[in-house]
């Protein structure tokens, strides 16, 4: 019986396989903490105010960002080609659907959209929640379809302090390695939950990781929703320190911008660099709105 226990070559060269293969999928995420320098286009602005809820076809998807900024200093040859890829690919995979998949708004207007990811939880989303109610600002949080069943009150405090909620899949998956009826199970159990909870289904998505393909985006548009991106990171989960993240911010910040920031994974340096960044940006002139007003489109479908 010892002998089948015993290790054999061929056992070990699978071994090393698998090894090999979880070292390369935890690069891939590692990849993420590295981005593409900013783009310096210059653009007027004017602080004109976003209509409420306009219809997306009424909006001029020539005039919206379509690019993808933000750095970190935590760069690696490898990770720092990955992540490049990556954008490109997704600022390819948006331009084929101007009408339903968004990376920023219209550069034209000194306007903000600060979105949330990942949460609900019990801590830092009501933080975020109670600092933007003191700087009276709106913003846009995605949430899991897996959080909102377990906090369901944070749900609520969200949606009546008139934050717009977005859905970002029920599990967290990567969805382009998804399939369809996976994809079609992630977008559709958050919608009856996030509709049990506050009486809307959400017409907004941001895909996990930002991981979408073709498929997923036909997928999103057969549910009715419109696919959410950013043109902005703020690396806020991978930063450690809140000055950083407010300096990179308020410094490289673009009229448009729709800013990746996280409510629940690793939420500390977030909270801690929230009042500070939305002081200096107001400061600047910049007013902060939903991602449905900032791109003229429906929030919710009812
Ligand atoms: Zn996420």
């Amino acid at each position: 019986m010892d002998e089948i226990f015993r290790p054999s070559p061929i056992i070990l060269v699978a071994l090393g396989i698998v090894a090999l293969l979880a070292i390369i999928a935890t690069f891939d995420d590692l990849g993420r903490k590295v981005i593409a320098p900013a783009n310096n286009q210059q653009t007027t602005v004017t602080n004109a105010t976003y209509p409420q809820e306009k219809k997306a076809d009424s909006s001029s998807p020539d005039t919206m960002i379509r690019t993808i900024r933000g750095d970190t200093r935590s760069l690696s040859g490898k990770a720092l080609t990955q992540w490049q890829n990556w954008r490109q690919q997704i600022e390819t995979l948006a331009a084929q659907y101007p009408l339903t998949v968004y990376l920023g708004g219209p550069p034209g207007k000194k306007a903000i959209g600060l979105t949330f990811d990942d949460g609900p939880d019990q801590q830092n989303t009501p933080k975020i929640l109670e600092i933007l109610r003191q700087a009276d600002v709106r913003a846009t949080f995605f949430f899991l379809g897996s959080s909102a069943e377990r906090y369901p009150d944070t749900v609520k405090k969200t949606a009546s302090y008139g934050h717009l909620i977005g859905s970002h899949s029920f599990t967290h998956p990567r969805l382009s390695q998804s399939s369809t009826p996976t994809i079609a199970q992630e977008i559709t159990k958050t919608d009856d939950i996030l509709h049990r909870i506050t009486g809307r289904r959400p017409a907004l998505f941001r895909p996990p990781y930002g991981d979408a393909n073709n498929t997923v985006i036909d997928e999103l548009m057969k549910k009715d929703k419109y696919t959410i991106f950013w043109s902005f990171d703020t690396f806020d989960w991978q930063q450690k320190k809140a000055e950083e993240i407010t300096a990179y911010l308020t410094e490289h910040v673009q009229p448009g911008d729709i800013i990746l920031m996280h409510s629940a994974y690793n939420g500390k340096a977030t909270v801690q660099a929230l009042p500070k960044i939305i002081e200096i940006l107001k400061n600047d002139g910049y007013e902060f709105y939903t991602v449905a007003e900032m791109l003229g489109v429906q929030g919710y479908r009812e």
